[in-house]
């Protein structure tokens, strides 16, 4: 594996590879790898022919008071996981790298879909997602992007964009990756003291009371809205940011379950913001749930 931190390094790696008629796969991320990152990795890595890995804390995509400064990094354990994961290519740009100017003048701005649920309490957080994202596909010129169903309203703009653009990428949604006990995995997991991380797993635990309860015959949004509420709030270390019941590629809340729907969940545990969902699909009397994939089972280990 190529570590790469110039961007006409990796354009020219790319540029060689496209021209040999390989098909490249790009998997963008902030470091600090989990199994999450490596699964996205592994399906880059099963779909295409080349797999460029890239590591970069995005400043323009965090607030005035987030966790720029703070957000954990692992250079080495991030190498070492790429290695194993068999990437092509892990590009370590530094900020200057990308933003040679300082924050940029041209910026690429999905509307409707992201003043929504997170964007709610994270304003312009995606704007900074979709300008990198971009910045990235003209760097590499990938056949195919793999982002995780974890950040799933992510994952919906990313695609939007894609679309309104014609971009010549496919984006592909990879599955969501749980530790065994169901928390959904993340860089941010690393804030959680030992008390909060006992009790974070009750946001996943109470989406799966939600999808329970659309499984016996429940119909009404509010209602499931309210089932995971109220079941966040027996949970005294955490505090729910939102909890709806969205359209699972407008995210239009919807007041009716019925098709393919995603209930989505924000909520803090001390210095963590902790996001989770799950998808339903609904059609007359079927009934489908995706939960995601837990540390443990055979598809991730
Ligand atoms: P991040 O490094 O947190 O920006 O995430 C980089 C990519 O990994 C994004 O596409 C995320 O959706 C994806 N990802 C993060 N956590 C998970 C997870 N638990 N399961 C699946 N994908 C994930």
């Amino acid at each position: 594996m190529r570590v790469i931190e110039r961007i006409e390094d990796l354009r020219a790696a790319c540029d060689l590879e496209r021209a040999a008629g390989r098909s490249i796969g790009l998997v963008p991320t902030m470091g600090y790898f989990h199994s999450g990152h490596r699964s996205l990795i592994r399906n880059a890595r099963e779909g295409t022919d080349f797999v460029v890995v890239t590591v970069f804390v995005n400043p323009t995509q965090f607030g005035p008071d987030e966790d720029l400064d703070a957000y954990p990094r692992d250079i080495a354990g991030d190498l070492a996981a790429a290695t194993e994961e068999c990437a092509d290519i892990l590009f370590m740009p530094s900020v200057s790298e990308m933003y040679p100017l300082g924050p940029p003048e041209t910026t690429v701005v999905v509307s409707a879909l992201t003043e929504r649920l997170c964007g709610r309490a994270r304003p312009h957080h995606f704007d900074g997602v979709t300008t990198v994202v971009t910045k990235l596909f003209n760097i590499v010129g990938p056949c195919s992007a793999y982002f995780g169903h974890k950040d799933f309203q992510q994952l919906a703009v990313v695609r939007w964009m894609a679309r309104d653009l014609n971009l010549p990428v496919e984006v592909i949604g990879c599955s969501l990756i749980r530790e065994r006990d169901g928390l959904a995995m993340s860089s941010r997991n690393a804030y959680l003291s030992s008390e909060e991380r006992a009790a974070a797993p009750a946001l996943f635990a109470s989406l799966f009371e939600a999808t329970e309860a659309v499984r016996g015959g429940e119909r009404d949004s509010a209602a499931v809205e309210k089932l995971v509420t109220d079941a966040v709030a027996e949970n005294a270390f955490l505090d729910i940011e939102y909890v709806e019941v969205c359209d699972s590629l407008t995210l239009q809340r919807l007041d009716k379950i019925d098709g393919e729907v995603v209930i989505a969940a924000a909520a803090t545990a001390g210095r963590a913001r902790l996001i989770d969902n799950v998808v339903v699909r609904v059609d007359g009397l079927s009934f489908e749930v995706d939960l995601g994939i837990r540390l443990g089972s055979d598809s991730i280990e």
